[in-house]
């Protein structure tokens, strides 16, 4: 069994860490956080003081960190895993960052010998919890067989989609999905409930036809109890549509539907829902229509 350096124990991070303690793993976590640290050795984990302490007491290495820039920062910064990390480790990076950002951290990983996998997961809070994440990796096969059983104690979903960076241009595409399915959602339950008809009704009556999701299901209950609390904060998915839109740009791909999402969500940032369940998308048609979506 691998020995496990964990870097990043925030909502997702901390319930990965405690599944892979479960199963056996020793890890050795680091965070910014100090209770969150806590929290992991009182779990059974033990303490490195930095990312480079803990890639010279491990072989693979997990990083889950808000976006590029921390990932960059925790992997080739001061103090940084590369300074630390033994050729032959493995770097696998669970955050959803910029497919562009992965590869050119392989590269500089690859130059000492060290190996690299981007794993972005979907699924949130409940299925981090659970163990039973989508996990999209990028990386060679060969990489993807020996860390497909570590992978496998936090999704049940384990897929590789390709070379390095692929992880996470699934992890976007499936970004562009959800903010277009929320917004196709609210836009469709405020129409209905400002006609005059029960939005519940209306989710009932068409969560089985073409127009259901896991999407709908998730977030229209939600939505009409009036549940905004995350979940998914709208300001990791503004994080992540301007990774999208910044990586089509750059090669020639316009995103017109993503574009306007965008926009939305920088409203409700402004009006302070920055913190709030993307499913919060519906306040602003509500705002628009004056007309709120609630089960009566
Ligand atoms: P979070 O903000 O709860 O946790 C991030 C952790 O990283 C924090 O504990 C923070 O202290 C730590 N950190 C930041 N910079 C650091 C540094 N330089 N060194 C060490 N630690 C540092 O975020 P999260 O919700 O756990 O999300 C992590 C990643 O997973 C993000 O990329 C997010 O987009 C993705 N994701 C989140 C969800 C979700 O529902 N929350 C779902 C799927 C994917």
């Amino acid at each position: 069994m691998y020995k496990i350096g964990f870097i990043g124990l925030g909502i997702m991070g901390k319930p990965m860490c405690k599944n892979l303690l479960k199963a056996g793993y020793q890890l050795v976590v680091y965070d910014l956080s100090k209770i969150a640290v806590e929290e992991l050795v009182a779990a059974g984990a033990s303490e490195g003081v930095s990312p480079r302490e803990v890639a010279s007491q491990t072989e693979v290495i997990v990083t889950m960190l808000p976006n590029s820039p921390e990932v960059r920062e925790v992997l080739l910064g001061p103090g940084g895993v590369i300074e630390g990390v033994r050729p032959g480790s493995l770097v696998i990076d669970m955050s959803s960052i910029d497919p562009l950002a992965s590869r050119e951290l392989g590269a500089v990983l690859a130059e000492k010998g060290v190996r690299m996998l981007d794993a972005p997961v979907s699924g949130g809070e409940p299925k981090a919890i659970d163990g039973t994440l989508s996990i999209m990796v990028g990386g060679i096969q060969h990489d993807f067989d020996t860390c497909y059983n570590i992978l496998r104690i936090m999704g049940t979903s384990v897929v590789r989609v390709g070379d390095l960076g692929a992880g996470n241009v699934a992890k976007l595409a499936n970004q562009i999905m959800v903010a277009l399915n929320i917004a196709a959602m609210s836009e469709a339950l405020v129409f209905a409930t400002k006609v005059g008809v029960d939005p519940e009704l209306v989710y009932q009556a068409i969560r089985g036809g073409l127009a259901g999701s896991n999407a709908l299901d998730a977030k229209a209950p939600l939505v009409l109890e009036g549940k905004f609390n995350p979940g998914f904060r709208i300001k990791l998915h503004i994080k992540d549509l301007a990774n999208a839109l910044a990586s089509a740009h750059v090669i020639g791909v316009p995103l017109p539907l993503t574009a306007g999402v965008m926009e939305i969500l920088q409203a409700l940032q402004v009006d302070g829902l920055g913190d709030a369940d993307h499913g919060a998308i519906v306040r602003f048609y509500e705002k628009l229509a004056k007309v709120e979506v609630r089960r009566k």
